[in-house]
């Protein structure tokens, strides 16, 4: 079976799916492996790397395409909605596409993938389960944004992070209140702790609170009613208008007296909640700095203009997207682990092998046989539900 990785096209993207380590573990399975050549350059590893370990270059995209079996990306179709969907010029029938494939927010075009007789994986759907851990991409990239998060909003304050007693007299500690405690949460509250500031935090996850603590995080209490506000698999259900309206309110003082507000509340397949005003925005010291991580879905802030900085009543609002490829060597490092580790997951005596009673396939598996399989995106394309009876390869 060969594996192929190419260059991301995604605008602006620096990494890339699969670092030279990927390689000698894919070889190690009996796999062979091939790269276009430059695909690893921008996040730091050399075309000679991959040789090292044992990959064969292409020069062109469409020669890794037409000989690989499995496709490996991190952006493909409709994740990369500029550039993504012209690959499809390029596949052929009964080749494998691992990636992200925004197929919650493009259905469509997960549709387009079936019919050119893909079978596609889509990484986001990966089930949080503690068997995927080390398949978890979504972890990985939040655990990336959320770090960077915190040093973008210490770059732009005009005041230090910690607090220090000098011969000049103290300086006091960096105010930061991080909404939203689930995985780039968390780390934009032990990055912020590392840097010295004190650290407030708000999810409407009450299971939340003791991991806040324990990054040495203060957990703010809000009388709110959200003893039904996780779901199953974990994640936030949304909440109704009024909730968030009370939440706002809550929450005002402790935006106004922060200097620094990362905000990361997301509710998987919707828009983001929106959780800071204008109004609230206006009561906050100038100065002060918001990094909205919710700005790809929205924004938690009214205010936020995704990819964008702008600046309301002296507060600056900064809508990061694709933070990750900011820090492409380590995002790659991890997400290559996560896909190699999927795909070997799938892999059984070097050859693919779909194992439907499997949790982690089944969840992930979005294209197969000319159709889309997976029921969510049926149900989003009004598509009848597939007869389950049919037999498993
Ligand atoms: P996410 O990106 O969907 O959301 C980020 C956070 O925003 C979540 O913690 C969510 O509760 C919070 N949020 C939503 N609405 C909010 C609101 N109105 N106010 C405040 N906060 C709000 O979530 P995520 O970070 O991808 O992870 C969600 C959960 O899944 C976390 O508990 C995480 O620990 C868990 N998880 C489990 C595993 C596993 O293998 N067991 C792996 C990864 C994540």
């Amino acid at each position: 079976m060969i594996v192929g990785i190419p260059s991301e096209t995604f605008p602006g993207q620096n990494q890339v799916a699969v670092i030279p380590d990927g390689v000698a573990a894919l070889s190690r399975a009996g796999l062979e492996v091939i790269v276009q050549s430059g695909a690893g350059e921008k996040a730091g590893y050399p075309d000679s790397a991959y040789q090292e370990k044992g990959a064969k270059l292409v020069d062109s995209r469409s020669e890794v395409f037409s000989s690989a079996d499995v496709i490996l990306l991190y952006q493909a179709f409709g994740a990369n909605p500029e550039k993504g969907m012209a690959d499809l010029d390029l596949v052929h029938p009964g080749q494998t596409i691992i990636g992200f494939l925004d197929p919650l927010g493009s259905a469509e075009s997960i549709k387009k993938i079936a019919e050119a007789g893909l079978t596609a994986f889509s990484i986001e759907l990966m089930p949080r389960i503690t068997r995927a851990q080390s398949m978890d991409a979504l972890s990985s990239m939040a655990t990336v944004a959320g770090y960077k998060a915190v040093l973008i909003a210490a770059n732009k304050l005009p005041r230090m992070f910690p607090m220090m007693m000098t011969a000049a007299g103290t300086v006091s500690p960096a105010r930061v209140f991080v909404i939203g405690a689930g995985v780039a949460g968390l780390q934009a509250i032990s990055t912020a702790k590392r840097l010295g500031a004190v650290v407030q935090a708000y999810d409407l996850r009450p299971a939340v609170k003791e991991q806040v603590e324990s990054l040495g995080g203060k957990f703010v209490e809000l009388e709110l009613e959200t003893v039904e506000s996780e779901d199953k698999s974990g994640y936030a259900k949304a909440m109704d208008e009024e909730f968030y309206r009370k939440q706002r309110e809550m929450m005002a003082r402790v935006v106004a007296d922060s200097n620094v507000v990362i905000s990361t509340a997301a509710v998987p397949g919707k828009k983001a909640p929106v959780l800071i005003t204008a109004n609230m925005v206006e009561k906050m010291t100038p100065g002060s700095v918001i990094v909205d991580l919710a700005a790809e879905r929205g924004g938690n802030c009214e205010l936020t203009q995704p990819g964008k900085t702008i600046e309301h009543a002296g507060v600056t609002i900064i809508g990061p997207v694709n933070l990750p490829s900011s820090v492409p060597f380590h995002a790659s490092q991890m997400y290559s682990k996560n896909i190699v580790t999927f795909l070997l997951h799938l892999v059984s005596e070097g050859d693919l092998k779909i194992d439907l009673s499997d949790e982690i396939t089944r969840e992930t598996l979005v294209a197969r046989d000319k159709e889309v399989v997976h029921p969510r995106l049926r149900e989003i394309l009004g598509l009848p539900e597939l007869d389950s009876s049919k037999p498993e390869r």
